[in-house]
């Protein structure tokens, strides 16, 4: 597929970017697998952390222009493309900070004499990335392999190639040495062909089931550690006793945000049935009146999809979910006229015979569910071949807390949804993937803990 800028407002062609070839990817390994052996790797952290502060201030000082790049290229609203930008310049200040004490070597207790983990880089890492974050995702495995001495090839999703290419611009810029970060315009068998490579130790991805599959399937083969972040149908459960006014409001952004399309966005709604008739008219009525329109436009609250391809896709997967028996509450379909649009859309009746009950809905589809106790909501949030996130809103916490323990995700929200901060981890169980990114636990997720023991005896 070709990488090209493609504006999802407007589905104008602004620009096509050139392929690499097999030459310039084994230079481009070359280059890391030789920084790898340098002291740039192996020695002292402090000129790798000074790098990174020097690029969140990079970050910040072009923040609007990152910001319109993305949302040109992928249609987020230009607020979120804004809070997208600031998190990523978060993300690169907190590896710079905290690393060196993740890093630092941990004493073990034993009887055996003295022991400690040491923490030192792996090797050259491949990822490849998702778009819906075009510049987060990147941020994501940059900081800390980055921190830890692990120079890294990545390959961008081909629709967002303006990004791909800025971001390697600001890592050069701040200083990052030849090697550390190259960005490629490549094909899934070069990706292939990277983590086969002999110079390569592991491969990290966001995406969809099947990219991750393929890729962890490679990296099985070539015995190489993978980790895997992939998609979702998170539960959004309101309880009897939840605050309605603002489950509803943090419900509707929820599902809408990125236009639906973010991993970890509500998308199952669990509704008590208590409360679920009054939350399912208000919610209705919510999501039919918000101001659908250009992302550039500081009130619009629902931008377009990604690309074409998207929306038709969607529009199958509501059709089938109708034609196996859902009820359409609203919308199910494309917004005629310019760009990717799609309106806010609401099943009811999924039953489990239908696949839209076990499906992802990247897009802004909501499915609602209506449950009679807490036992029931845990027996549906895991009835799913997805564990990534969910939300559940209530005012009694202790209620809510026992929920959360029980439901199979890699993290729960309560009274909340979406929370992302660079000291907290995120990743999935099941079929949305393994593995950490983020925080103390994804910076360890490509080091080698290597344990020394001086022996007492
Ligand atoms: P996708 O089609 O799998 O694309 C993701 C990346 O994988 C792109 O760079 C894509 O390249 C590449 N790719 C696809 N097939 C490949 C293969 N066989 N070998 C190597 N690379 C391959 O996913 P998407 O539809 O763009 O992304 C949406 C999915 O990502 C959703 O399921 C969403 O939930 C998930 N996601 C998860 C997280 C998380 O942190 N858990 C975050 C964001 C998104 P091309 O663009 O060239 O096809």
């Amino acid at each position: 597929m070709a990488y090209q800028t493609i504006n999802p407002t407007t589905n104008e062609l602004v620009k096509t970017y050139p392929d690499h070839t097999d030459a310039e990817i084994d230079a481009a390994l070359d280059a890391a697998h030789k920084l790898y052996k340098s002291s740039w790797s192996k020695g002292p952290i402090q000129p790798r952390a000074a790098v990174l502060e020097r690029l969140a201030d990079l970050i910040d000082a072009r923040a609007e222009d990152l910001a319109r790049i993305c949302v040109e290229e992928m249609g987020k609203l230009i607020s979120d493309a804004r809070d997208e930008v600031w998190i990523i310049a978060e993300i690169a200040r907190y590896y710079a900070r905290e690393a060196e004490g993740f890093l630092a070597p941990k004493q073990i207790e034993t009887a055996l004499g003295e022991a400690w983990i040491e923490h030192h880089a792996l090797g050259v890492m491949t990822v490849v990335e998702s778009w819906n974050f075009p510049y987060y995702q990147l941020m994501r495995v940059f900081a800390p392999n980055f921190a830890a001495g692990n120079p890294v090839v990545a390959k961008h999703a081909s629709i967002v190639p303006h990004c791909a290419t800025v971001f390697e611009e600001l890592v050069i810029e701040a200083g990052a040495p030849k090697g550390a970060w190259t960005n490629l315009f490549i094909t899934s068998s070069q990706v292939a062909n990277i983590i086969a490579d002999d110079r390569v130790v592991g491969a990290a991805m966001t995406g969809s089931e099947g990219a991750g599959s393929a890729i962890a399937a490679q990296a099985g083969k070539h015995l190489k550690k993978s980790t895997l972040e992939m998609g979702g149908n998170d539960v959004f459960v309101v309880l009897d006793d939840a605050d309605l006014d603002k489950a509803l409001k943090d419900g509707v952004f929820s599902r809408l945000h990125i236009s639906g399309q973010e991993c970890i966005c509500a998308k199952r709604f669990v509704l008590h049935e208590r409360i679920a008739g009054v939350f399912i008219e208000r919610f209705i009525t919510a999501m039919a009146s918000v101001k659908i329109g250009d992302p550039m436009d500081e009130d619009t609250k629902l931008g377009p999809l990604s690309s074409a391809d998207a929306v038709g896709a969607l529009k199958k997967q509501v059709d089938r979910a109708v034609a196996a028996g859902a009820t359409l509450a609203l919308g199910g379909k494309p917004i005629e006229g310019k760009g990717n649009f799609f309106e806010p859309t609401i099943l009811t009746n999924v039953t489990r015979d239908n696949p839209a009950y076990f499906e992802e809905f990247f897009g802004p589809v909501a499915q609602i569910y209506v449950v009679k106790n807490d036992d029931e909501i845990v027996e549906l949030a895991n009835d799913s071949r997805f564990g990534l996130a969910g939300a559940v809103f209530s005012q009694n916490i202790e209620r809510a807390k026992a929920l959360a323990s029980r439901i199979e995700t890699g993290a729960i929200w309560i009274n909340t949804f979406a929370s992302t901060a660079p000291e907290l981890p995120f990743g999935g169980v099941k079929r949305s993937g393994y593995g950490r990114e983020l925080s103390e636990l994804g910076i360890k997720e490509f080091v080698n803990q290597k344990l020394v023991l001086v022996s007492s005896g």
